[in-house]
């Protein structure tokens, strides 16, 4: 008989590894408590799938999110992903800032092996925990070969999502990650791991993981903004800004104003859509009004801050070249 593919386990913590005094309960428990360990000696049939073993990144409540965890995990994906027979990678996460994490790793690895991302909205001793059929979903994607050359995944509720795309969209349903704008990838059943379609966009190279983090904030565009945030994030030096705009990416006339200033200061602004779907028109760069502020595709403003975070640690030129940092989230 031939043997299992060999999956590693990474795990960072969050409510898959929370716990509470009371099972009835799936809103009070503490995080990042459960130890991998005992998360996978509840799911014995992971045994029949996948010959696993597990590392303990970390233990922490995935809001709480770091840069030097993201630098950690990306060099423990890259040094399990060479091993000889590691056939696929899990990474256990919090589910609060799973998307960011997900582009994180989707536009910093090449991914020779699968690497999957999951979570859980419950946490392990609650009734009716959702941890353990997402960890063993998740195995099960990792350990495919169909889910080779598709990019970071994360699967969750029997879904498997592109790392691009998938997004939080409910504090505490089971069900609350979807991708927008095409749905998820494909699905788990069982057994049965369907991947019905390639990620929309992942022909990019990988970017570096990097050294030095620059300053790249969010604010948001909304009824009468002061320009006091952006004033001040300039003064305190600042790289980027990314702009959780109205609709169709517009900016109040006051932050338009503002971020001007900040354009003229050297600082990359980014207009994203506050409105969780669609694409941000990209104007010609001799638009009069918002020409350098560049558009952000269809990325969520928390996900084009990740992509311009890497952008400006690559390359902080791209700052005073908006045309070829459009070019960039073009592409990605
Ligand atoms: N606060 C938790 C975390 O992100 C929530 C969760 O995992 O569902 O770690």
């Amino acid at each position: 008989m031939s043997q299992l593919p060999r999956v590693v386990i990474l795990a960072t913590g969050g409510t898959i590894a929370g716990a509470s005094a009371n099972p009835a309960s799936s809103a009070r428990y503490q995080a990042a408590t459960v130890p991998v360990t005992t998360l996978l000696a509840a799911v014995p049939a992971l045994q029949s799938v996948a010959r696993v073993e597990a590392e303990q990144v970390a233990q922490v409540d995935s809001k709480d999110m770091v840069f030097s965890l993201w630098s950690t995990l990306a060099a423990r994906v890259q040094y399990w992903s060479v091993q000889p027979d590691v056939a696929g990678i899990v990474i256990t996460h919090g589910t609060d800032t799973l998307e960011e994490t997900a582009m994180f790793l989707q536009l910093t690895q090449a991914c020779p092996v699968p690497v999957v991302l999951t979570a859980a909205m419950r946490p392990s001793t609650s009734l009716s925990a959702d941890g353990p059929l997402n960890l063993l979903d998740a195995v099960r994607v990792a350990a495919h070969p169909d889910a080779c050359g598709k990019g970071v995944l994360v699967v969750l509720n029997q879904q498997i999502h592109a790392a691009r795309d998938v997004v939080k969209a409910h504090t505490s349903a089971v069900d609350a990650f979807v991708s927008v704008p095409c749905g998820p990838l494909g699905f788990v059943q069982d057994e049965l791991v369907r991947i019905a379609r390639a990620p929309v966009r992942s022909g990019m190279a990988p970017l570096p993981v990097p050294q030095h983090w620059p300053d790249v904030e969010i604010i948001a565009s909304y009824a009468q903004p002061g320009r006091i945030v952006v004033d001040a994030l300039v003064g305190a030096g600042v790289r980027g800004l990314v702009i959780a705009a109205a609709g169709n990416g517009s900016v109040h006339e006051t932050l338009v104003a503002a971020l001007r200033d900040a354009v003229a200061a050297g600082v990359a602004v980014v207009r994203s859509s506050r409105t969780g779907a669609g694409h941000v028109a990209i104007p010609p760069v001799v638009d009069p009004v918002c020409g350098t502020f560049v558009s952000a595709a269809d990325l969520n403003p928390y996900k084009a801050r990740v992509l311009l975070l890497l952008a400006l640690a690559q390359d902080p030129g791209l700052a005073s070249d908006p045309e070829r940092l459009q070019g960039l989230f073009a592409s990605s």
